[in-house]
Parts: C-alpha cells; structure tokens; sequence
C-alpha cells in the first residue's frame, strides 16, 4: 500500500520506517527496495483485503491523478468485511484500478460491495486483453451494462 498511518498521519514508506494498516490497524514494514514501487506490507501476515493487488507504477499512476486523501480508503459493509478502495471519493464513489487479470464474476463481486464503481481495467498487458475484457462486459452483465457505454482509453 501506497499509505500507512503514524501517529495519526497517513505517511508513504521510507527505508526503515514502521506503520499501522488502515483498514485493519496491524503493524506494517515499509518495503523500500529496487524492483517494486516503495509500499508498506503487512508485518508476518497477509494483506487484510484479499482482494488487494501487488502495487505496480501502473497502479501508482492512476491513483496519482485523484487526491491523496481520496486514495486507499477502507472500506466496510454491514457484515464486517473489509476492503480498501483504490479510490473512494467523498459521495462513496470507488474507482478501481486492476492491472492484472480479473474474472466476471470477481467484478460483480466487488461493484456489488462497494456500490458504485468505475472499473479502470488495463486491456494492454496482452494483445487479447482487450478483445475479452469487452466481451465479458456485454456477455456477463447485459442488465448491468445494457446501454452503458464502455469507454476504451489509450493512455501514453
Ligand atoms: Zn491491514
């Protein structure tokens, strides 16, 4: 995760540094090396949110572009079940970024939790991402997305 909490204060990782999760309050390292984006990882377990993707620049990117305040926010429903939101705004709108690939019925899942989502997908990690992801919405979803235009944005 991009953030941790200290003392308070949503803090970016930084070589040695400790925090504490957002969404589940348990220690986090600050994971500061050459292959990966600087992120906090849980210390000794895993992510709280299973539904939670290895951060890359992709991820980073996108987040970017939306206030920080906006980014990594957790989420609960009535059950207790947590999750943290890519981007959640404050009219409860949630944009997910997913890079790697997701099944159907892991989107309706997920856009049912958080209520309203904008999916950003990234169609370009293989030359048939794209023809799929398409196929997918129309074919999975014609309730959901019956006249909701699905935008394909080509971003350098
Ligand atoms: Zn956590």
């Amino acid at each position: 995760m991009r953030f941790a909490l200290l003392n308070g204060q949503r803090v970016e990782a930084t070589p040695g540094a400790l925090g504490y999760c957002p969404g589940c309050n348990a220690a986090m390292l600050a994971r500061c090396g050459t292959k990966k984006v600087w992120h906090w990882a849980h210390k000794g377990r895993h992510h709280c949110d299973h539904w939670w993707e290895n951060e890359t620049e992709w991820h980073r990117d996108w987040k970017n572009r939306f206030f920080t305040d906006w980014q990594e926010v957790p989420a609960r429903d009535e059950t207790g079940e947590l999750h943290i939101a890519d981007i959640k705004t404050p009219y409860d709108l949630v944009i997910e970024f997913q890079h790697s690939a997701i099944k159907s019925d892991e989107v309706r899942k997920r856009t049912d939790f958080y209520g309203q989502v904008i999916w950003i997908i990234d169609g370009t990690r293989r030359p048939t991402d794209l023809t799929q992801y398409e196929r997918m919405l129309s074919e999975n979803y014609p309730e959901r997305f019956d006249g909701v235009d699905i935008y394909t944005v080509y971003c350098e």
